[in-house]
């Protein structure tokens, strides 16, 4: 993982922790607060609301689930679903919270009309933006990599993926981390801890409220490390922020991340963040990324065919516009 990576994932920890501060624990419990890398970044979960002891194992086996989720849609794991679908040359049956994760992410493909792609690993691959040496491919490079990518690319029938070429290669980044949040919140839920937020480097989703009042969520300034943008107060449901500055590298003064928009192959170029409450972070995970790559306008309308879904997106030159839904749920310095 790179250094910058782990930084920014521990800025995102230090802000919310930051902000969260001490919560009243009176009757509910002592506070358990651990982290973990996994999927490349810091994982932070904070629980309360349950017996200690409860807590702490609860707490273990959330990350031990989420480490699970990587195992099956990591490109980097051959025996997990995304590696074996991206070897397959012929339909193949994967497991059920794949198949679901890949039904999730069609949703997404086809509502916005592709700006979300689930076939696009020959492109992260050949831009290798989070490797030690990126680069800015030539165009007939990036031609190559786009082949056979686009609405239809990855199919799915029960628990069968097809892919529309054989050498087509998945890469569930965009949504796999946030199922993986979710599922370490079904795990902590299940064991009866009432208040939790897991936070998988911007990737959030917050169980209850916090005590007596809402979660308060800072979002990053996109432009100033130190800063945050805005304050979001939450309670029960999920919120993911994409950005331009997570992942990336300049040349000669250009700065190209890990976010492409699948029409070029190229870095988004509309958006410099984008943060979406959905009240799954699996969905809120697919749809920043979309949104991202859609820009303002257009974003704002995909989050009209998700009932439940709310946006604060930055645009390209710094202004910010919000979701209906997110006033009096935002607090700018
Ligand atoms: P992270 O939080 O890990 O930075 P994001 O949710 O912001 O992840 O999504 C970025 C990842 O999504 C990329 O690293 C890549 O794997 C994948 N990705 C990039 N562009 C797209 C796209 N247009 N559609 C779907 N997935 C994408
Ligand atoms: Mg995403």
């Amino acid at each position: 993982m790179p250094p910058s990576r782990l930084l920014h994932g521990l800025l995102l920890l230090l802000f919310c922790v930051t902000l969260t501060g001490c919560p009243d624990r009176s009757g509910t419990g002592a506070e358990v607060r651990r982290s973990r890398i996994i999927m490349g970044t810091v994982v932070e979960i904070t629980a309360f609301g349950a017996a200690p002891p409860v807590q702490e194992q609860a707490v273990e086996r959330a990350f031990a689930e989420m480490s699970r989720i990587d195992d099956l849609m990591s490109p980097y794991r051959p025996e997990g679903d995304v590696a074996r679908l991206s070897a397959a040359t012929t339909p193949l049956a994967v497991t059920a919270e794949t198949a679901a994760v890949i039904a999730t992410g069609l949703q997404v493909a086809a509502a916005s009309g592709g700006a979300f792609d689930m076939g696009l690993g020959r492109l992260k691959a050949l831009w290798n933006i989070e490797g030690e040496t990126p680069r800015v491919p030539k165009p007939e490079e990036l031609a190559a990599a786009l082949a056979g990518t686009g609405p239809g690319d990855l199919q799915l029938a029960g628990r069968m993926v097809s892919k529309g070429v054989p050498d087509l290669q998945v890469d569930l980044g965009g949504i796999a981390k946030g199922y993986a949040v979710d599922r370490a919140a079904a795990l902590l839920q299940a064991a009866g801890v009432s208040h939790a937020s897991i936070n998988a480097g911007g990737d959030m989703r917050l169980l209850g409220d916090h005590g007596d009042r809402p979660w308060r969520i800072g979002i990053q300034h996109p432009r100033n490390e130190a800063a945050i943008l805005a304050t979001l107060a939450l309670a029960d449901t999920a919120v993911v922020t994409s950005g331009d500055y997570e992942r990336f590298f300049e040349r000669d003064g250009v700065r190209y991340h890990h976010l492409f928009d699948p029409a070029s192959g190229r870095p988004a170029r509309r958006c410099q963040s984008v943060t979406i409450v959905a009240p799954t972070a699996m969905l809120a995970d697919a749809l920043a990324t979309a949104v991202f790559v859609l820009g303002p306008e257009q974003g704002l309308e995909l989050l009209g065919r998700f009932p439940g879904s709310e946006g604060l997106i930055v645009a390209a030159d710094g202004t910010t516009v919000t979701s209906p839904g997110l006033a009096g749920r935002v607090t700018w310095p």
